[in-house]
């Protein structure tokens, strides 16, 4: 393979964790990935140190002040040939660009769907990490892979451990494969053992304070809340044909087995490692050989066992109002995962309680009427709808001291 010319990459959340982490493999490989373009959204002075380091072509930052500020400081430091773009415009184009062979969704959010399905519609191989794009459109998402002839890698560590334990081809369902059952693992999160009473007053850098992983901290509240594994399931269905019944969540605190397959035979395959992205992401970059990703090997005597539990929808009702809205369908999954940003970014600001989140998913969900998924229209008006009726609950609650 390092015959062969180096793959030009994209990746877009270039500041954020799962960005930095596609950037350290991408160095470990100079003769094999060529960095094309970054992108990143108020993380300026990141963005700097990540040109300077890899030079790409185009860096695209989202207003124009921003742009500018790095257009000057690129000068300075005789780096003016990168292209400096801003906005949401410049993120698609840079997505499905044709000096560009693969594409990293790393963004956190809704903000992610369109230059994601830009690089889907161009037909590139794309390392899916954000995870609200396939929720937000699911059915229309996956036709536009198959149309196009999009090559769609999961880097969500629990999909990419499906994916390595499915057989090479897995679209047409899972009963073909002789598959019964996949499960999903999850860590529990920091308020694994938590009472509810004492969840009540959790604070946001108590539920970002991840057990096993560092993440960005949209994805470490949904993980306290179990939402994340909520998108997960969600996310899972529309990756590998799954009905929601046939997904499994599965509490595994340590985080070694990434997920599991289960097959009708009685066989359940399960794919291990440590609590480090650059496994999957090196896996999404190489498939279908394998690179060193600059992870250590697995020490199964150091982790010396391994407890799997039932999740309790009690203290995490997240998990329940997820699979409920994937079994509703149409637009439902897309207000579950609008009405979440916006409660999460409220308990972020110490506007919202830690528990009051699913408070907050659940009665958007109860007041949007929801719709076909059939178009981009349609997804993107009826998370805009989801956004507002959120926001209106928030402002209610805090007008009242309660929920009424
Ligand atoms: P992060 O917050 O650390 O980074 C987000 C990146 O997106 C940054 O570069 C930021 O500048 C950019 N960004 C933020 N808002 C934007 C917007 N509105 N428009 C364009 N760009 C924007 O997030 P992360 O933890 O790296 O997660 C990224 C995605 O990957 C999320 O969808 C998350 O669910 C998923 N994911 C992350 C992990 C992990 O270990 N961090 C694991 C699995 C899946
Ligand atoms: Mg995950």
């Amino acid at each position: 393979m390092t015959s062969t010319a180096p793959h030009n990459v994209a990746i877009l959340g270039a500041t954020g964790s799962i960005g930095r982490s596609t950037l350290d493999v991408i160095a470990r490989h100079p003769e094999r990935y060529r960095l094309q373009a970054v992108t990143a959204w108020r993380s300026k002075e990141a963005l700097f140190e990540v040109c300077r380091r890899f030079s790409p072509a185009v860096a695209v930052l989202e207003t124009e002040a921003d742009a500018d500020w790095l257009r000057e400081s690129l000068r300075d430091v005789s780096l003016s040939h990168i292209e400096v773009r801003a906005g949401e415009q410049a993120l698609v184009e840079v997505a499905g660009a044709s000096e560009v062979d693969t594409v990293m969704s790393a963004i956190v959010g809704a903000a992610a769907l369109l230059p994601t399905l830009a690089a889907v519609k161009a037909g590139k191989r794309v390392l899916l990490a954000n995870k609200e794009a396939l929720v937000m459109s699911g059915a229309l998402f996956m036709d536009a892979v198959e149309r196009h002839g999009a090559c769609l890698l999961p880097i969500d560590s629990e999909h990419n451990a499906i994916y390595q334990c499915l057989p090479p081809s897995h679209r047409g369902g899972l009963e073909p494969l002789g598959v019964s059952r996949l499960l999903l693992t999850a860590s529990g999160g920091p308020f694994r053992e938590r009472t509810l009473a004492d969840m009540h007053h959790v604070t946001p850098a108590e539920a970002c304070a991840h057990p096993n992983w560092s993440m960005g901290r949209k994805i470490s509240v949904d993980s306290a809340t179990l939402m994340n594994k909520g998108l997960e399931l969600i996310e899972a269905c529309w990756l590998f044909d799954a009905r929601p019944e046939q997904v499994e969540v599965v509490v595994h605190p340590q985080s070694i087995v990434h997920s599991m397959v289960g097959y009708t035979d009685g066989s359940v395959i399960a794919q291990m490692g440590n609590t480090d992205m650059r496994t999957a992401i090196a896996y999404g970059l190489s498939w279908p050989s394998r690179i060193d990703a600059g992870v250590e090997a697995l020490d199964l005597f150091a982790v010396g066992r391994l407890d799997f539990q039932a999740p309790d929808e009690q203290r995490f009702p997240c998990l329940r109002l997820a699979r409920e809205a994937m079994q509703a369908g149409g637009t439902a999954p897309a207000c579950l995962n609008a009405a979440n940003e916006v409660a999460v970014a409220a308990f972020l600001d110490n506007r919202l309680g830690f528990l009051e989140v699913a408070e907050v998913v659940a009665r958007t969900l109860d007041r949007v009427p929801t719709h076909g998924a059939d178009s981009l229209e349609t997804i993107l008006h009826d998370d805009g709808r989801a956004r507002r009726v959120a926001q209106e609950l928030l402002t209610q609650r805090h007008a009242n001291g309660a929920w009424v």
